[in-house]
């Protein structure tokens, strides 16, 4: 949600998403709602992982299919037609929802964090890693319906990647749990960008293993 969404009367991507966050934007939020980051952490954060099929090399962010914990393997076993020898692992934290989807922080149709709302938020709808058109990923979308050249993808642009890729390249360099000195209890895996499923924060470490 952007500051002009309000106007639009939308707060759709609040509902429908879950917000990774990386280390510095956790600590944004943190110190606007003036708490510690420990409590933020487990108060409003998720363990999430999001899992893709990896073609290619695998490398320090790759898992092989074989080690996935059994729930997870069932999992993708039902929501994919061919589970994958390996799969890319992509772990961080997440802003909680409730039970109706919502970010935690959406309040009324605004955000409670607005200055510091991650990053993910403020860009949206240019936040996928797909070439298709906005108008066909976001149909919801208010603030690109009716606007945006048919042409238009939502795709995140280079200095966007270029700090996603500086996080995963520390993770894989010097640890998730490095990283992260606080952990949240709950987690949630998030297959190809679509299908959740919530595991206990065992099943995460186990799944991250490599990357720890
Ligand atoms: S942090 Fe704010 S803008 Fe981002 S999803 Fe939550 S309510 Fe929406
Ligand atoms: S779905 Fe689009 S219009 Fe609606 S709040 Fe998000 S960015 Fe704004």
């Amino acid at each position: 949600m952007k500051i002009d969404c309000i106007g639009l009367g939308c707060d759709e991507c609040c509902r429908r998403y879950w917000i990774t966050l990386f280390p510095e934007g956790a600590k944004r939020i943190a110190e606007e709602i003036k708490g510690p980051l420990k409590k933020f952490i487990e108060k409003s954060c998720v363990l999430i992982a999001h899992i893709y099929p990896k073609h290619g090399k695998p490398d320090g962010l790759t898992i092989n299919s074989e080690l996935l914990p059994r729930r997870l393997a069932d999992f993708a076993g039902k929501e994919m037609q061919a589970v994958p020898p390996h799969f890319l692992v992509l772990p961080s934290l997440a802003l909680k929802r409730n039970s109706s989807g919502e970010c935690v922080f959406l309040s009324g149709g605004k955000c409670r964090i607005h200055s510091s709302a991650p990053a993910i938020c403020k860009l949206f709808p240019f936040v996928a890693l797909s070439k298709r058109p906005l108008k066909e990923l976001y149909p919801f979308c208010k603030a690109v319906h009716g606007k945006a050249p048919e042409s238009k993808t939502g795709e995140l642009d280079k200095k966007q990647r270029a700090r996603v890729n500086k996080y995963f390249d520390s993770v894989e360099e010097q640890g998730f749990t490095k990283l992260w000195k606080r952990l949240p209890t709950k987690a949630v895996v998030l297959l190809e960008g679509e299908k959740d499923l919530f595991i206990s924060k065992r099943e995460f470490l186990q799944l991250i293993q490599p990357m720890l």
